[in-house]
């Protein structure tokens, strides 16, 4: 479906720009319009709303509306820009944007992401005037964010948006949605290590966040495992707060808006005027913003090799290039205009006749009709980016191709190519390879030339930008709802008061307490995990009730339980349920088990973990563990899988299984596990309050196993056996305190 969802909420976009640019002339307002691919696309998106059917309740378009305002201004413009633009300005002064927009965003972020890492500044003023400037928009949309609003927040300008106001605004919905690459973790960790974290947990203040292509996607959760040590499920992050879902978006263009423009009168004179203007000569058009990211230079000196390998085709090609006025006045830019134009100059002279010129530039903004009579006439569009989160104009000129004639060339490195996989694709730093596209495409035949674009027209039409943007908004609302599903799990103050009531009432206790990543952090390495003297405290306090028994059960091997906790009256649980031991009593094995089959497979385990710098084997009594929390997690993820592949061959038809845990492989016997070791404890004596407390799949058997009564808490936003969430180890270590009193 194209048209806008009813999500019966009223809609908050966020942008850098507005859909307008105000000026201050003689003391007055005038508005222009504002060109771009980010507010093309929302607005149509916006448009596509107001005409559903269903009724969608309207929106409002913040953001900066392109120049200082002052004093009385102000307000005329809040009016004004309400009133005819939806839009609710975000005032910020000229010295604030200069070191916001032209400092962080476009020396740091823009070139950074589009992998010129030589183009890149680190600068600590720019990057302080970005966090100020973020939390400016975040006091403006205080000021008018309703709680049941969705608010969709725009690109790499407003990266530490989402956090800001979801610190403000915890129940709001927000989604973020990336415009431009999101480069590979080696690139992003350029940036200095405090930013690159802020940047990370700024995103993922956002309960969706949305990115063009799969590869972007996969990019920024491969940042966000390696820099914040949030692993993802399916595109799941559950963080401390909340599960955050990321997604891929191909933003799509709005496509019967430029097939119905073809037809208009106005627009096919326009056309015709062009083609008259170029007689029996093939035009390839190249339309862009002035951006070195766009690789403008290198498709001038693809045109240039054209020339010259192939003269027959002198005389008889044209090259229309429109490059677009951006980031006037900054030097870089301004520096790459004057090189296209002695470019342009030196082919021009190099090829050009009388009759004959072969690079006809024009550097100008072209207006939408304009646009379209250009691309209805272009027998080739040649969109060669060294780097493009997606690009519209390569979607664009497809759309426009009624007939089906017509042939794109376009870079492998664009967004784009991605869904445009007939197009002639090209790397755009080998100018040999745009060259013989052009000469590919000049040749092809009329039938192959539909045959491309009709398969290209076919998914545009269907995955348009309105279908893009309900995508989007839908998969907030279903975010939103999978959050409030496991929220509804999260031990509230109400049950917990209900909890402590019924410790304090009970006679007997039993408190069953996983150790790693329930009374402890999880660490890099196993053996720095050590009880603090809190800890132990917190656990001579539990033991101190003769009505408690608290009962450590633990994965762990049973010198280590000892060693940390064998002093204590309380009851050791180690190896998951191998070996156990009562308060003041020996350890005793649960079942009889054979070790020999040890000395067989650790080897293997060994040579696996060889192969893997960070990765550990721990051989315990009767199990071995593989551990691999410190290794690198793509090359881990790897090995681990090839590694249970071998193991769970090998031990095929065995007394032994392979299990997965938290960043570790385990091998034991068979019928050992956390919910067995308890049931033993819970039928020997008679327990009115029972409470269990892990954060893994393996004390999942224990919440299994539990009696309805009892109160069951899985550590961590996840799906659970348990009754009961609690989103940190903190929250534990605080939930025993309250019942130590
Ligand atoms: N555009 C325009 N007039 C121009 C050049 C471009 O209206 O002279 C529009 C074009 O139709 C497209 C957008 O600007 O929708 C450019 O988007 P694209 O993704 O190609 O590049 P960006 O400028 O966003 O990097």
């Amino acid at each position: 479906m194209s048209d806008g969802v009813d999500t019966g909420r009223r809609l908050v976009v966020v942008s850098n720009r507005l859909p307008f640019n105000v000026s201050v002339e003689n003391g007055r307002l005038r508005f222009h319009e504002s060109a771009g691919g980010l507010v093309t696309g929302l607005a149509a998106y916006i448009e596509s709303r107001k005409r559903a059917r269903i009724p969608s309740k309207d929106h409002v378009w913040v953001g900066w509306p392109g120049s200082t305002v002052e004093g009385d201004l102000r307000d005329l413009l809040r009016t004004e820009a309400l009133a005819q633009f939806q839009s609710y300005p975000v005032f910020l002064s000229e010295k604030e944007m200069e070191h916001f927009y032209l400092g962080f965003c476009n020396k740091t972020l823009w070139p950074l992401f589009h992998y010129f890492t030589t183009f890149t500044a680190y600068d600590e003023n720019s990057w302080q005037q970005y966090k100020h400037v973020n939390q400016v928009f975040c006091e403006t949309l205080s000021q008018l964010v309703r709680q049941d609003d969705l608010v969709w927040i725009h690109d790499y300008h407003l990266m530490l948006l989402p956090r800001l106001l979801k610190a403000r605004m915890p129940e709001l919905s927000i989604g973020f949605f990336l415009h431009i690459p999101f480069p590979s973790f080696e690139v992003f960790r350029l940036l200095p290590a405090r930013w690159r974290r802020e940047i990370l947990e700024g995103v993922l203040g956002a309960d969706l966040i949305g990115f063009h292509t799969y590869e972007y996607t996969h990019h920024f959760l491969q940042s966000v495992l390696r820099i914040l040590g949030h692993e993802h499920h399916m595109g799941q992050i559950v963080t401390s707060e909340k599960v955050v879902k990321v997604e891929t978006f191909p933003m799509g263009i709005d496509f019967s808006s430029f097939v119905d423009a073809v037809d208009h009168p106005d627009i096919q004179q326009e056309a015709k005027t062009l083609r008259d203007t170029f007689p029996q000569i093939k035009i390839i058009l190249s339309v862009d913003r002035l951006d070195y990211s766009k690789g403008i230079p290198n498709r001038l000196r693809g045109f240039e090799i054209f020339l010259e390998k192939n003269a027959r085709y002198h005389g008889k090609v044209v090259l229309l290039m429109v490059v677009v006025p951006s980031r006037i006045g900054v030097d870089q830019y301004d520096r790459m205009k004057r090189q296209i134009e002695e470019l342009v100059g030196k082919i021009n002279g190099r090829f050009g006749r009388i009759d004959w010129t072969p690079i006809v530039y024009q550097y100008r903004y072209v207006p939408f009709p304009s646009l379209v009579a250009l691309y209805s006439v272009a027998d080739i569009c040649l969109v060669t980016p060294l780097r493009d989160g997606m690009n519209l104009v390569a979607k664009e000129y497809v759309a426009t191709r009624k007939e089906g004639t017509g042939v794109l060339i376009l870079s492998e490195m664009a967004g784009a190519s991605k869904e445009l996989g007939d197009a002639l694709i090209v790397n755009p730093n080998n100018r040999e390879e745009i060259a013989e596209a052009i000469n590919e495409a000049l040749g092809m035949g009329i039938e192959e030339q539909k045959k491309r674009n009709e398969l290209m027209q076919r998914r545009l039409r269907r995955y348009n930008v309105m279908r893009w943007a309900n995508d989007f908004v839908k998969d907030l609302m279903e975010t939103r709802e999978l959050q409030e599903r496991m929220r509804a799990k999260l031990l509230s103050p109400a049950i917990k008061r209900e909890m402590i009531e019924r410790y304090t009432k009970s006679r007997r206790r039993v408190l069953f307490l996983d150790y790693d990543g329930t009374m402890a952090l999880l660490v890099r390495h196993p053996s720095l995990a050590r009880p603090d003297e809190n800890t132990l405290g917190l656990l001579r306090a539990l033991s101190a009730d003769p009505k408690n028994v608290p009962v450590i059960i633990s994965g762990r091997d049973r010198t280590t339980l000892q060693a940390w906790f064998g002093h204590l009256p309380i009851g050791l649980v180690a190896e998951h349920g191998l070996w156990r031991k009562r308060s003041g009593e020996k350890w005793r094995l649960s079942k009889f088990c054979s070790s020999e089959w040890k000395t067989r497979l650790l080897p293997i385990l060994e040579d696996y973990a060889d192969r893997l710098p960070g990765a550990a084997v721990e051989e315990k009594e009767y199990s071995i563990a593989w551990h691999y929390r410190s290794a690198d997690p793509d090359q881990a993820f790897l090995v681990a899988a090839e590694m249970t592949d071998h193991l769970v061959n090998l031990t095929a038809k065995t007394d032994l299984q392979v299990l997965q845990g938290s960043k570790v492989i385990e091998i034991r016997n068979t019928g050992i596990n956390k919910g067995a070791t308890a049931l033993d404890w819970l039928l020997r004596d008679h327990f009115d309050f029972v409470l269990a407390m892990g954060d893994d799949w393996t004390d999942e058997d224990l919440f299994r196993v539990l009696p309805d009564s009892a109160f069951s808490i899985r550590v961590g936003v996840v799906n659970t056996n348990a009754r009961y969430n609690l989103a940190t180890t903190h929250e534990v270590i605080d939930l025993l305190r309250d019942f130590v009193g």
